[in-house]
């Protein structure tokens, strides 16, 4: 099974390189099938509060389940499907569907928890993202509280623009993240004008933290920084206890990585979510 999904990831592999050649035409038109099949399915990855142990939240992470190649990752398809705009429909059907598993969490008497949900760049240049989640919160009755958003900094390029869709989606009371914080150039300043709750360092600078100290100080400035704007700052890809205990050094609060938990389907996550009132 390994070495088929491997040859076949292989396959995703090339038909992204290829251009608009036919192995593209034919990935586009089965991620079209997959969205009528119902094959894409929404991993939970937990994100802890260091000091208490708690869990505050989940990541929904995207896994094409592929009636042959098993369970293929985004990076396999995301590309594709932004390149030829299905990501906006893909992107639709993983915010409701995000938002109406939390509310089923809830309904079952679970701890309410914030769920992020990763944004793409056609979606968040969309005119009616706005009204698009408006509907989705009230058909699925969550509260926008327990629902953030993901964005990276490139989609923030264009000042303005950001000012006013961030603005639109805080008027909501839709949290905002930044993920992959450091990739980019964005400086704080703007994290404080786009009205940010979050900040998530990319795992890179996690990764290397113990024997990069440029990456190391990187963390520890963007930590200080962002407290001091009242901006909360979350690590991801935190692997190790090593790396754990030098975040928490540096005042960082929030960690999601394999060294807690990896992204699980659903009815694994449940049995890991508190009950209501205790
Ligand atoms: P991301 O949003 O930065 O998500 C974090 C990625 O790191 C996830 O990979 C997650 O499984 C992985 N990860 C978590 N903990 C660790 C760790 O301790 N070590 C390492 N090495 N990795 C860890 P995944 O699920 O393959 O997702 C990759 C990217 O695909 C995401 O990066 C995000 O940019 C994109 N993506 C995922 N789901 C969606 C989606 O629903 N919509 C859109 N537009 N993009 C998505
Ligand atoms: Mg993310
Ligand atoms: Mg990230
Ligand atoms: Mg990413």
């Amino acid at each position: 099974l390994a070495k088929d999904s491997g040859k076949n990831n292989y396959e995703l592999y090339k038909a992204e390189k290829s251009g608009m050649g036919m192995e593209q035409l034919t990935l586009e038109n089965s991620i079209r099938r997959a969205l009528h099949h119902n094959e894409f399915i929404l991993y939970y990855q937990p994100q802890i509060d260091v000091e208490t142990g708690e869990m505050i939240g989940v990541e929904a992470l995207l896994r094409w389940n592929h009636p042959t190649l098993g369970l293929v990752p985004p990076g396999k398809f995301i590309p594709i499907a932004e390149e030829t705009g299905l990501i906006v429909a893909i992107g639709e059907w993983v915010l409701r569907t995000a938002c109406k598993q939390n509310q089923a969490w809830i309904d079952a008497g679970y701890k309410p928890i914030k769920i992020s949900v990763n944004l793409s760049t056609r979606q968040f240049l969309k005119r009616d993202l706005v009204d698009n989640l408006q509907q989705i919160l009230q058909e699925t009755g969550l509260e926008p509280r327990l629902l953030e958003l993901e964005i990276t900094e490139s989609m923030t390029m264009d000042v303005d623009f950001a000012i006013e869709v961030l603005g639109e989606l805080k008027k909501l009371g839709i949290g905002i993240c930044i993920d992959d914080f450091g990739t980019g150039y964005s400086n704080l300043y703007y994290m404080k004008l786009f009205s940010i709750d979050r900040l998530k360092i990319d795992q890179s600078f996690v990764r290397d933290i113990m024997t990069d100290s440029i990456d190391a100080d990187i963390v520890a400035t963007i930590v200080a920084m962002a407290y001091n704007l009242g901006i909360d700052v979350i690590a991801e890809g935190v692997e190790t206890e090593d790396q754990l205990n030098y975040l928490k050094r540096l005042r960082c609060r929030e960690v999601q990585g394999y060294y807690y938990y990896r992204p699980m389907p659903a009815d694994e996550l449940a049995p890991m979510l508190g009950s209501n009132g205790s």
